[in-house]
């Protein structure tokens, strides 16, 4: 699954938690949820980072950075960054436990989720959030 995906679920998932780090804790339960679900990928290391820099900083200048939905965002990507460790480490094998399948990150995409979906829910979803956020420092909330 691509990071938008990712970390919107995230979000979604920080919605029933008030604590950063259940947030968190409950976006990395996502991503393995979200890995296990039929995905298409983009394969652009550059596109999935340029992704997380800018989100993640955007919905924390919305939220704040102890808000449960930041950190349910950044939860949902943390499995992920086990892909940008030295080779050295990578050439051991993937941490995370759903990284561990290579059926589940298979290039079968039929009934999986395309990766323009993600792009598309995942980028409405933050954007969604981003704006509730903003909308909610205005009233001083
Ligand atoms: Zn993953």
């Amino acid at each position: 699954m691509i990071q938008l995906g990712h970390m919107a679920t995230g979000i979604l998932a920080s919605r029933h938690v008030s604590s950063p780090v259940a947030a968190a804790l409950s976006g990395v339960v996502m991503h393995g949820m979200m890995d296990v679900a039929p995905h298409g990928e983009i394969n652009d290391r550059g596109w999935e980072v340029a992704s997380v820099a800018l989100a993640v900083p955007i919905l924390a200048m919305a939220w704040g950075w102890r808000s449960p939905v930041v950190w349910g965002a950044i939860g949902g990507v943390l499995p992920d960054a086990e892909h940008l460790l030295p080779a050295k480490v990578r050439d051991r094998g993937p941490l995370f436990p759903t990284h561990r399948i290579d059926a589940l990150h298979s290039s079968d995409t039929r009934l999986a989720i395309p990766a323009w979906a993600q792009v598309a829910l995942g980028g409405a979803v933050i954007g969604w959030f981003t704006a509730r956020g903003w909308r909610r420092r205005s009233r001083g909330a």
